[in-house]
């Protein structure tokens, strides 16, 4: 089954069980206190929380989203994707626990050729909250096997918005995988073997005084208690097509294949050249989605995000020996293998190539300037420090900051493939000291200069800029 043919199973299953199908939002997030949509409830987050009306009391999606937080996992988990898809159902004072669990239960079970992805029961495990021995009973009466469960606490399987609002228990699904991947004992004792592919969260207190997961109020039932899951496609997508990662997938391998071409390294060789081949994947396809909605390279914000990946791709190609541009290569293939997902991928992808590449061109120029400095800053880091753990002073990665655009993230990760530290402390002091110096000279200036000579300017900048090109300034008749 392809990875889109999972995702229209999930969402024909919750059709035909009286759910309206909403369409993905965009990972552009709308809630101001995240940089993107991290999860298949967030563009219903109103509904849930009783502040408007849904179209419909059950919905499903198959939601795009993007979790920074799992960066550093990333090719080196099977499971963890900076972009994936999380297919999700919804009940907003509809249905509540019992149906959440057998709708799960019963599209996991039943049989490839009958509508549902026919995984073997023996092979499934859950976890439940403590006081939730309602949940427990539910499963045991759908014929779960009762020594597949395991008991969690708040830390585990309670839920909150972070605030006050709804809460509840949640209900955690898993594929054991075998005992070739690790350790006996359920999802608690290996996560590599027990592999999470679906939340269901059963909201129904409210709470408030939250200070952390296990520090809350509960003050009562919700009047209407409202069921929110998530299961992850990719991860669906792996187990089903029997691969042993989700950059195995078929929205994800090609990018794989197009490393290899240009690297020449063959994928399944050597561990550290396999990561750096599925970090290239995720990130690649993770650029395309996010610039597809809209973001571009910058230096705050979304766009930093985006810099970092398509900068991360770049570096991680390098290290597979390949110094040409990259993403003109591995740009297309991924809007291949996404487009029978994400159509209107062809109608971005002209813009969204453009200025991909024109920021690979620039971070190449960069990385020129910046790796000599950076080499000859750990050579010293090296020399000094025969006692101790060789360590880049604040004062060079200072320098790569500010005179040749190397990011403190960068001057760490490839001090760290060095086998270096860096001092931390003394960079940031050096940040703020010059934020502070650039502060005086603005206040400076703005007493001793008459600031209406910059009107004009300014209205020459708010005009439409025309496009020059990369590089080609030299051949500009003005
Ligand atoms: P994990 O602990 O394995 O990182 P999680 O507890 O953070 O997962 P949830 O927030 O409950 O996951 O998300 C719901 C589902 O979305 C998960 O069960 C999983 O299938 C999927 N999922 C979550 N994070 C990722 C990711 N980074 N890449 C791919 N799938 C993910």
């Amino acid at each position: 089954m392809r990875t889109a043919d999972i995702a229209q199973r999930y969402l024909n299953y919750f059709e035909r069980e009286g759910h309206e199908v909403a369409p993905s939002a965009s990972l552009i997030s709308p809630n101001p206190t995240t940089l993107f949509t991290i999860a298949g409830m967030v563009p219903f987050i109103p509904y849930l929380l009783g502040e408007k009306t849904p179209p419909a009391k059950r919905m499903a999606s198959n939601q795009k989203c993007v979790r920074t937080l799992d960066i550093d996992e990333v090719g080196k988990t099977t499971r963890h994707g900076t972009f994936f898809q999380m297919l999700g159902n919804f009940s907003f004072g509809d249905y509540f626990k019992e149906e959440a669990i057998h709708y799960a239960w019963q599209l996991l079970t039943t049989p490839k050729d009958q509508g549902g992805y026919g995984f073997d029961p023996e092979n499934l495990w859950v976890t439940t909250f403590t006081d939730d021995e309602e949940a427990r009973s539910i499963w045991r009466n759908e014929g779960f096997d009762p020594s597949h469960m395991e008991i969690l606490g708040m830390e585990d399987n309670f839920w909150t918005t972070g605030g006050p609002g709804p809460g509840g228990p949640c209900s955690e699904i898993y594929v054991d995988r075998g005992p070739q991947y690790g350790k006996d004992g359920g999802p608690s004792a290996d996560e590599n073997r027990f592999i999470e592919i679906w939340d269901l969260v059963f909201e129904n207190f409210e709470v408030d005084n939250v200070k952390s997961k296990t520090d809350l109020h509960i003050v009562g039932e919700l009047q209407h208690k409202n069921i929110d899951t998530g299961a992850g496609l990719e991860r669906l997508a792996y187990l089903l097509q029997g691969k042993q990662n989700i950059y195995e997938t078929d929205e994800v391998y090609p990018v794989i294949e197009a490393a290899e071409r240009l690297s020449g390294h063959q994928y399944g060789q050597s561990e550290e050249s396999d990561v750096r081949m599925r970090v290239v994947a995720d990130h690649v396809r993770s650029a395309l989605m996010i610039m597809s909605d809209g973001v571009r390279p910058s230096n705050v914000g979304r766009g930093y995000v985006l810099r970092r990946l398509l900068r991360r791709t770049v570096r991680s190609m390098r290290m597979l020996g390949v110094t040409d541009p990259v993403l003109p290569s591995l740009f297309p293939v991924s809007k291949e293998a996404m487009e029978a997902s994400y159509p209107e991928l062809n109608e971005t992808f002209k813009d969204v190539s453009e200025a991909a590449y024109g920021e690979e061109d620039a971070f190449r120029r960069t990385l020129v300037n910046g790796t000599t400095i950076l080499d000859m800053a750990v050579e010293k880091a090296k020399q000094g420090g025969r006692d101790q753990q060789p360590l880049v002073s604040g004062e060079d990665a200072f320098t790569l900051h500010d005179t040749y655009g190397f990011p403190i993230e960068l001057t760490l990760e490839m001090a760290q493939e060095r086998g270096v530290k860096v001092d931390e402390d003394e960079f940031r002091k050096l940040m703020s000291e010059q934020k502070s110096r650039a502060r005086q000279d603005a206040l400076k200036k703005r007493h001793n200069v008459d600031l209406s000579v910059y009107d004009d300017f300014k209205k020459t900048l708010a005009a439409p800029i025309e496009f020059l090109g990369y590089t080609d300034y030299s051949s500009r008749s003005t």
